[in-house]
């Protein structure tokens, strides 16, 4: 969606709020602490009353926009502005294009990059899987700068899994370690026990065959790169889409906040032919998580 479309259809607070109830609820709001569905609207502070055990509740009850301060059109602009940014936006030009300090920008950015965790999906089918490494390179230009050299943190190379479903989503983890003990129990999570697996030769994804229905093995170092419809040239693709948006931003990504931006990147390589990705996201920051007690 274009940013001056979203501003036009989102740009007041009962906008987003009547956007998002429906949304979450269809017509009947629904209390989220004993799921009445007996409530008063109460239209003028944008909040719910329920009958039933007399709590009053808005649509962010539970969500990651759960008792911000900040306007909701302001996050929906932000959200609108990191899905069309194809490589990502800093933190620091999203508070300048929608007007809040640093903070609330690099706030905003990492709620939303969370949203945006495709993380819990089970891949099956054929299931092309792949370690690889992020980071590890500094250009020249800035090895005379030491602050920014520790400053960036990504000096050493970090290694992540990636998994990815032949016409599906992909979903990338970050490891300590690039061995068996941690790649194993990842893998046996993220992709069903029928899938096909199609990885390289590298020893830590030994032994999978007893655990998944197929496990084709590319000996790449014999240039084995494909038995038939077997290979892993679609991940290898999405490793390259990484590391070139990852270039751009290098410096402004700590290792700590790379799953974030990893996050983020998959999100929208996993649905880049769906037309409105920005309801997608609305439907991801409504999605609640914790279960909820009345403090
Ligand atoms: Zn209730």
């Amino acid at each position: 969606m274009e940013i001056l479309e979203t501003v036009e259809k989102y740009g007041t607070q009962a906008k987003c709020v009547a956007y998002l109830e429906q949304k979450r609820w269809g017509d009947t709001p629904i209390c989220p602490y004993c799921e009445s569905e007996k409530t008063t609207n109460r239209k003028d502070v944008l909040r719910h009353k329920c009958q039933g055990c007399n709590h009053s509740f808005s649509v962010l009850v539970g969500t990651i926009m759960e008792a911000t301060k900040l306007p909701l059109p302001k996050w929906f602009a932000a959200m609108c502005l990191i899905l069309n940014a194809k490589k990502g936006i800093s933190s620091l030009q999203l508070s300048r294009d929608i007007g809040v300090n640093k903070n609330t920008g690099w706030y905003l950015q990492k709620r939303i990059r969370q949203a945006m965790d495709d993380n819990d999906s089970i891949l099956k089918g054929i299931v092309e899987t792949d370690e690889s490494y992020i980071g590890g390179s500094l250009s020249n230009k800035h090895l005379d700068n030491k602050t920014q050299y520790h400053k960036s943190g990504m000096e050493h190379k970090i290694p992540v899994l990636g998994m990815l479903q032949r016409k599906g989503k992909i979903v990338v983890k970050i490891l300590n370690k690039a061995w068996g003990k941690e790649i194993q129990p990842i893998m046996k999570q993220v992709i069903a026990k029928e899938s096909e697996l199609v990885t390289d030769g590298f020893g830590g994804y030994n032994d999978l065959g007893e655990h998944y229905r197929e496990h084709v093995i590319l000996n790449h170092s014999k240039q084995i790169r494909r038995i038939g419809e077997y290979h892993t040239n679609t991940i290898e693709g999405f490793w390259s889409l990484l590391k070139r948006a990852i270039i751009g931003q290098y410096h402004k990504i700590t290792p700590e906040h790379l799953q974030d931006y990893i996050n983020e990147i998959a999100f929208k390589y996993n649905h880049r032919h769906h037309e409105n990705t920005f309801d997608i996201l609305i439907d991801r920051c409504l999605r609640v998580n914790v279960p909820l007690t009345r403090k």
